[in-house]
């Protein structure tokens, strides 16, 4: 699914890693960032430097224990780096922890709404927090209401709510004092597909309206839906930094195609290797043969003319574009799902 935000420039490929631009556009900095957790011996994040820019969407993409919530902690000030360094604009994580809080805004992934407290109370109570005036409090409290659809349930007990609208509520309140950049833990973990979709629409406003967020998830679609760019994370360590189409482009091949057999898919897929012109790579997957093509030219009857020409029974046969799991997949030879 490729994004087209009105307004942004659909995306472009992205060589430097966001290394060339102006450091007053820098929101987010690290330099070698890296974490030992005590009594662990490996680096739960392993020096990592990114570079995010006002008014981008950057996701960091990997699968459990990658090292996501990790680096967000010491972004947010949660969690202490071991070595290595990191900014929020110019004010450094580690010496100014208090002026970093003033200037973010984060979702974890815990429900941390006010159960005692209405919907609509939960926003206007964290206005006054930030020692926002009561009417302005008020008015905005109302104004994130209707932009997060949930004016509806603004007098209702935060219990009366899905889990779906109880995260538009977290990001609504998150966004209340006007953060300059939003870190967003595994924003859409857990919700339906339709309560996915209704976050993923009040996230595209909030791009649109020029928001810095930070989102980490290990959902390949989520990332390529609203990124502007992506880095891929795995064992603590950034494998490609890229914008999705580029990180897709750069796999070299257009067509995904799957083909299952009742014979030994090894021998398969040294058939199709041989047969079929354009492949980049084939690996085993549950029963069945992946190859990554180039060139996509009539290529099912291709498949099904070399694997019936060597006796093969065909029990299943798909084509599909590559996807960031298919780049996370070429990277670490693993798949990014659980
Ligand atoms: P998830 O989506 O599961 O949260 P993640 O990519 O966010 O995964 P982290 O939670 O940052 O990954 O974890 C990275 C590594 O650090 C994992 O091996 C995890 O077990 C370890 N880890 C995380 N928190 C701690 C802690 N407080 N003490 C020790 N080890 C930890």
């Amino acid at each position: 699914m490729e994004k087209g935000r009105p307004g942004r420039p659909v995306d472009a490929p992205d060589t430097d890693g966001g290394l060339a631009e102006d450091p007053a556009d820098v929101v987010i900095h690290t330099s070698a960032l890296r974490k030992v957790y005590a009594k662990t011996d490996f680096a739960a994040v392993d020096g990592i430097d990114l570079r995010v820019r006002r008014g981008e969407i950057f996701g960091l993409l990997g699968p459990n224990g990658a090292g996501k919530t990790t680096t967000v902690g010491m972004l947010t000030t949660r969690v202490v780096p071991t070595s290595g360094s990191a900014r929020i604009g110019q004010i450094d994580v580690v010496a100014q922890p208090t002026l970093v809080k003033q200037v973010i805004a984060v979702v974890t992934q815990q429900n941390t709404l006010d159960r005692s407290l209405t919907v609509r109370e939960n926003l206007y109570f964290h206005g006054l927090l930030f020692g926002i005036p009561r009417a302005r409090s008020r008015q905005r409290a109302d104004e994130l209401l209707e932009q997060f659809r949930l004016t509806r349930w603004r007098d209702s007990s935060v219990f009366a709510l899905s889990g779906g609208m109880a995260q538009r509520l977290l990001v609504a309140r998150a966004i209340f004092h006007q953060p300059a950049v939003l870190f967003l833990d595994e924003p859409t973990a857990g919700l339906d597909p339709q309560s996915r979709l209704a976050l993923w629409d009040v996230l595209d406003e909030l791009i649109g309206a020029g928001q810095t967020i930070l989102l980490t998830t290990h959902n390949m679609e989520e990332a390529d839906h609203l990124c502007d760019r992506v880095a891929i994370i795995d064992q603590g360590r950034i494998l490609a930094l890229d914008s999705p189409a580029a990180l897709k482009l750069s796999l070299g091949a257009d067509a995904i195609v799957t083909v299952v057999t009742s014979g030994r898919p090894e021998e398969l897929a040294d058939r199709l290797r041989r047969d079929i012109e354009g492949v980049v790579r084939a690996r085993l997957v549950n029963g069945g043969v992946e190859l990554h093509v180039k060139g996509a030219d009539r290529l099912l009857p291709k498949v099904v003319r070399s694997a019936e020409s060597e006796g093969f029974d065909l029990v299943d046969l798909s084509i599909s574009e590559s996807t960031l799991e298919t780049v996370f997949i070429s990277l670490t030879g693993k798949e990014l799902r659980d």
